[in-house]
């Protein structure tokens, strides 16, 4: 069986992955908060624990793999624009546009993800529909003296917990002094958290012990994780972003009600996308979404692809360069395994994958197997990776129908090179040329194209 090995964070090394029960494989990844577009850097996890989920997987099988990302629906931003509407005359109650709006977000966040080629989870659970189990839990803390109730808020004490701080390394005193914590006089330590909070008669709200009110978001995941995979469970992901304080209260929360658990084994944090040095944020403005990407006439493959060709623990920049790179390569594989059936997955392509995620290594391994014309290779190996598939081969007959041919004149033009058979490497060249494509001379085995402004796509087809 195939050896895999995580970078855990909880740790800090790379550690030999032994699932608790092989027969079910559980993993569960921090999801989106549901008020808006997924800008670009939120893609980053899901293709990243993507590629995870395909891995795993292809070594348990595909019935012995759960992989579970939540949507939080509990927000300020999508109460902000519920009470918008109804402000500007929406029919319908609060609630009622509350969920609507989650609703509308969740559906474009699973058009666009599917554009990537991202598996959906095996379970997408929303913060609403599990309220009753996060009530349970907080009373648990609270019973156990791990939580205590406040004008109405209830508090995580972060002093009842001796490994607070831990995942993240860092001391309860350095966390005051480096965080923006929110003083309130009713908490005992500055950083203890919210469990939960009152909620006022305009905003949605849950009845409960301690009145009116709305979970905090850490506790959101604590709840669902332990319902969807139980106390211990064998991988947590997210952006490094959420290291801390989300996960390290994550963290305190379900050690703290289920002391018998472990909670997640193996703690795994994508780095993040950046946009000229600062990570890729909506508060900073500095975004744009897949789906402006997608509107472009980016290819979905083409995205996966660039954001794959960086290590996931490895900040990133998204460039045009890296696009067009990526596009041109994904249109040469294409073509070259048109006609191909997938083969086994190669060894050395499954080796890198398996070493803690390297895609990097795994498309340098298609450059490999791509130079050498080994299209069932190919094939099955990008198939891994999530690449050159049918269900995202839709771009080549969206966007571009006719670079098809153009891919197909490409490589009859280099053949006649390399068999120096001039006289028809021209030939072709005058047919590109007439249907106003130039063909570009690159590095070995590298095609690429211009299409000029005569570009005439009737042209082409006539021929
Ligand atoms: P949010 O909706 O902000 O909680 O983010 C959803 C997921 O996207 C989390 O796993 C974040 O860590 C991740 N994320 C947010 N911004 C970036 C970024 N610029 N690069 C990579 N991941 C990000
Ligand atoms: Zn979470």
């Amino acid at each position: 069986m195939t050896t895999i090995k995580l970078y855990n964070t909880r740790t800090r090394s790379k550690e030999v992955f032994t699932p608790i029960d092989p027969d079910n494989v559980r993993m569960y990844v921090c999801g989106p908060t549901v008020y808006d577009r997924a800008h670009l850097g939120n893609a980053r996890p899901v293709l990243v624990f993507d590629v995870l989920n395909r891995l795993l997987r292809h070594v348990y099988g595909d019935d012995h793999v759960t992989y579970v990302r939540n949507f939080t629906d509990v927000d300020d931003k999508i109460n902000a624009t519920a009470l918008a509407r109804k402000e500007a005359g929406a029919e319908g109650t609060l609630e009622e546009l509350v969920q609507q709006r989650s609703d509308e977000t969740i559906d474009w966040y699973h058009q666009d993800m599917d554009a990537l080629g991202a598996l959906r989870p095996d379970q997408e659970p929303r913060a609403t529909d599990f309220i009753p189990q996060m009530i349970s839990m907080i009373e648990g803390l609270i019973a156990m003296d791990h939580a205590y109730e406040a004008e109405g808020h209830v508090l995580f004490a972060v002093e009842s917990y001796a490994e607070y701080g831990k995942l993240s390394g860092r001391t309860v005193d350095d966390m005051i002094a480096g965080a923006r914590v929110e003083v309130a006089p009713y908490k005992r330590n500055p950083m203890d958290f919210v469990l939960w909070k009152p909620s006022s008669d305009d905003l949605p709200g849950w009845d409960s012990p301690w009145g009116r009110g709305r979970p905090g978001w850490h506790i959101e995941c604590s709840a669902m994780s332990f319902e969807l995979l139980g106390e211990s469970f064998d991988i947590h992901g997210g952006g490094n972003d959420l290291m801390f304080p989300h996960h390290e209260n994550e963290i305190a929360q379900s050690r703290c009600a289920h002391p018998s658990g472990d909670f997640a084994k193996v703690w795994m944090h994508n780095e993040m996308l950046q946009v000229e040095g600062k990570k890729m944020s909506k508060s900073l403005g500095n975004f744009f979404t897949v789906r402006d990407l997608l509107d472009q006439g980016i290819p979905g493959e083409v995205i996966r692809f660039v954001m794959l060709s960086t290590h996931y623990r490895k900040p990133m920049d998204w460039t045009a360069e890296k696009t067009s790179d990526a596009k041109a390569t994904l249109s040469k594989w294409r073509a070259l395994t048109k006609d191909a059936v997938a083969g086994e997955v190669p060894e050395a392509l499954l080796a890198a994958v398996a070493d803690d995620l390297n895609t990097a290594g795994a498309i340098a391994e298609l450059h490999r197997l791509a130079s050498n014309q080994e299209a069932p290779a190919l094939k099955a190996g990008a198939g891994m990776l999530g690449l050159l598939g049918q269900d995202l081969g839709g771009w080549v007959a969206i966007q571009e129908s006719h670079d098809d041919k153009i891919i197909a004149l490409m490589l009859a033009r280099r053949d006649a090179r390399q068999s120096k058979d001039f006289a028809e490497a021209d030939r072709i060249r005058d047919i590109l040329r007439s249907a106003g494509v130039k063909p570009m001379d690159t590095h070995a085995g590298n095609m690429a194209w211009e299409k000029t402004a005569d570009f005439d796509p009737k042209k082409l087809e006539a021929l």
